[in-house]
């Protein structure tokens, strides 16, 4: 029995590891859209514009009005475990989307990039990167901010790019990640524009800047995106306990849907997905609606970051609560409450 020589370990180089990230960080374009809109908010945005063609696939473009990235900052916005928003110091305390460090280098990995930004004061730069190849750092026009394009997303991972979706499938997940952030952030505004097919799909949220108030703003934000009739048939939820605060919307009995799909959960403004939420609703509304009807909300936990461990996924579209029942405890007797302020008495259990 020959034993066979030992293969050899080696480091793998930059572009392979990045190849190899990318696959956890872009799954499909609407991830990708979700690091560079998360990027254009946590760089101080008010204004965002997504453009996109062909599903994502062959171009989405991210142009937005916040602080700039310094030319000679650039090439380490590419650099992989790069990052402005923390110093690794505190990794149980963050409050901006992203800390890896990972998105750009992940997708100067999987498509052609191209980074063009200016800070105030001084002149625009860009620069791009294809297939992980890093190009140097060029004159550029902006007027401000930052615009990140994406081209060909995937063209180098073939296998990857099998597995997208129709273009109007994934439209339509990028849609809803827009649709997401757009309620997380009410007073940012958000356009989002297909290019392809005559670039006639257009959605835009806009702003108010009238509104001061957190609930107006969000109120008036909801009926942009999940429509007027949601906002007309919303119950507002404000409660607070155990330092966790629960905000946001919750749709009487009557306006409700044959599917949980117009369930949102955001936890310090990130939205998430969790299936504690579509349990807590129905807990929430189990004396009022009948088990095949599930009730639309949007609704915000606001907590310590101490609280909730953000670190579990690269794509952070999950959380962690140091103690899940504390969150679901809240929005199931907030909601109860407001059920029965509002006239739907429970039959037994309103009590709590
Ligand atoms: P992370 O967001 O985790 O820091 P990224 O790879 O997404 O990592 O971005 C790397 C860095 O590039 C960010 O930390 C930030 O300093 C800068 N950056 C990226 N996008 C923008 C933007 N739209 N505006 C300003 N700075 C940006
Ligand atoms: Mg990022």
């Amino acid at each position: 029995n020959m034993m066979q020589d030992p293969p050899e370990i080696r480091q793998l180089d930059e572009s392979a590891v990045n190849r190899i990230a990318a696959g956890e960080v872009v799954e499909r374009p609407a991830s990708a859209v979700k690091e560079l809109v998360e990027n254009a908010l946590d760089a101080g945005a008010t204004r965002i514009t997504v453009d996109i063609a062909d599903g994502g696939k062959t171009l989405i473009r991210v142009t937005d009005d916040g602080c700039g990235i310094p030319a000679a900052q650039l090439p380490l916005a590419l650099t992989r475990h790069a990052t402005s928003k923390i110093d690794g110091s505190d990794l149980l305390n963050i409050h901006t989307f992203g800390f890896r460090g990972e998105a750009l280098p992940s997708l100067g990995a999987v498509g052609r990039l191209t980074i063009t930004s200016r800070v105030p004061g001084a002149d625009a730069a860009a620069i791009k990167v294809s297939g992980g190849q890093v190009g140097t750092v060029r004159p550029a026009a902006l007027r401000s901010g930052t615009v990140v394009e994406l081209r060909d997303l995937f063209h180098a991972t073939p296998a990857r790019l099998k597995f997208m979706r129709t273009d109007r499938a994934e439209t339509q997940a990028i849609a809803d990640t827009v649709k997401r952030l757009a309620m997380a952030e009410p007073a940012v505004g958000f356009t989002l524009r297909d290019m392809s097919g005559g670039g006639e799909g257009r959605v835009s949220f806009r702003a108010d800047p009238e509104s001061g108030d957190l609930f107006d703003a969000l109120h008036g934000r909801l009926a942009q995106v999940l429509g007027r009739e949601f906002a007309e048939n919303a119950l507002r939820i404000d409660a607070t306990r155990d330092g966790i605060r629960l905000f946001g919307y919750a749709a009487l009995p009557t306006y409700s849907r044959g599917a949980a799909v117009s369930q949102y959960l955001f936890v310090n403004t990130r939205p998430v997905r969790d299936k504690m939420l579509t349990g807590a609703l129905r807990a929430a509304y189990m004396d009022v609606l009948s088990r095949d009807r599930h009730p639309a909300a949007a609704l915000f936990v606001d907590c310590d970051p101490m609280l909730v461990d953000v670190n579990v996924h690269p794509a952070k579209s999950e959380v962690r609560f140091r103690d899940p029942g504390v969150a679901r405890g809240l929005i199931v007797s907030a909601l109860r409450h407001a059920l029965a302020a509002a006239g739907h008495r429970a039959s037994s259990t309103v009590a709590g």
